[in-house]
């Protein structure tokens, strides 16, 4: 029988997060594998940065296939994909979440018959006119083993009729990699210093979704919210990603974006000063998924700047709440969540989820399946 070879797909600073816990997992165990990125993040911020702050080493195979228009990616990253699939033959596939990268990954490895894992499966926003729950949809659809990090997770999938023989309720790997992360990163940050904050004095913001920063009304909107928190006393930091601050610019809303009070803005920052910044912050604003599990474990409250979420979770233990895309809505929940500071249990997991996902694939006696 052939030994145990996996493949893992990332493309984005998230999946190169929480596919992290993995790879140190496949190394700790001398597990084969390939780590393959894909490009879809490209720039040193959101791709090298992440290997570094991860200790990561490069990926073994980069197909570069980034800067192109979304709705050309999948196109390229599927068909480049296979090409490495067929050259490595893999025992089985990792995906992670529910980018064009994950989805070209789960695409490629069951075109070659390959068997294939995802990880994060069964979130569900309930929102069709997001393209990453139609990213998930797929995956999920075509997985093997279907990793959930939750129960409401697993429940999700159930609802849809997946056989609960390919689920595993894992924790999320996000857990896993802050849990190791954040003391690296608590002795090493000097990101207080260098921005001049107190710990717990300061209001952390991102924004980064295309339904958000892609449209100027609710773009608008939310400096306007950040504004009036700012004017309220709120000292707001707030690392700017390369898509919001085109947008910022293309808007023609950069003087509004500079004139907010007591803004700091910065750069897309690494992980490890980002994980200290929220940790140690007073509240969050963000439209991000990752920031919505990591804030809820770190115990940080989190607006979240959206209309519905696949991390529903956050908002049931009270760590999070919806408010859309209305400034008086930001202020509202600034001000209700201030209050709030971690009274909830984080639902998302004991930090071993990579550990959870490793045993079984190795139970699973994959390499055969691959040889048939
Ligand atoms: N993050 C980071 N630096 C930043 C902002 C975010 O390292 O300046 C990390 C954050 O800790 C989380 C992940 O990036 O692990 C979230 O990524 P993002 O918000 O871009 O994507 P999403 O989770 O919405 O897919």
């Amino acid at each position: 029988m052939a030994a145990l070879k996996l493949c893992v797909v990332a493309g984005t600073r998230p999946e190169t997060i929480k596919v992290a816990p993995i790879l140190w997992e496949l190394v700790r165990r001398g597990i084969p594998h390939v780590f393959v990125h894909t490009g879809q993040h490209y720039s040193h911020a959101l791709r090298e940065q992440a290997f570094h702050d991860l200790r990561l080493a490069p990926p073994h195979v980069s197909l570069s296939i980034g800067g192109i228009p979304v709705g050309h990616q999948l196109a390229q990253m599927t068909p480049a994909l296979r090409a490495v699939l067929a050259r490595e033959r893999p025992s089985a596939v990792i995906v992670q979440g529910d980018t064009n990268s994950a989805l070209a990954g789960a695409l490629a490895a069951s075109a070659e018959g390959i068997p294939l894992a995802h990880v994060e499966a069964g979130l569900r926003s309930f929102d069709n006119a997001m393209v990453e729950e139609l990213n998930r949809i797929v995956a999920d659809s075509i997985s093997d083993f279907l990793f959930a990090p939750t129960e409401v997770s697993r429940a999700n999938l159930l609802a849809e009729g997946h056989d609960p023989v390919r689920i595993t309720v894992t924790g999320n790997t996000c857990v896993d990699a802050l849990g190791v992360t954040l003391p690296l990163a608590r002795s090493q940050s000097t990101i207080h210093a260098r921005l001049g904050l107190a710990p717990r004095g300061y209001t952390l913001a991102t924004l980064h979704r295309p339904e958000l920063v892609d449209q100027e009304e609710r773009l608008r909107a939310v400096i306007e919210g950040l504004t009036r928190l700012g004017a309220s006393g709120r000292q707001i930091v707030f690392p700017v990603h390369p898509r919001t601050l085109n947008n910022v610019r293309r808007f023609g809303l950069e003087p509004a974006f500079r004139s907010i009070p007591r803004l700091v803005a910065t750069e897309p920052l690494g992980y490890l000063d980002f994980l200290v910044l929220q940790a140690d912050a007073a509240l969050i604003v963000s439209d991000s998924g990752g920031i919505q599990e990591e804030s809820c474990v770190l115990g940080v409250p989190c607006v979240t700047v959206r209309e519905n979420t696949e991390r529903t979770e956050s908002v049931d233990v009270g760590a999070s709440v919806l408010v859309g895309h209305s400034a008086q809505a930001i202020c509202d929940a600034a001000t209700a969540l201030s209050a709030r500071r971690a009274p909830w249990i984080s639902p998302y997991g004991d930090g071993r989820a990579a550990v959870r996902i490793l045993d079984t694939l190795c139970a699973a006696e994959l390499p055969r399946r691959a040889q048939r």
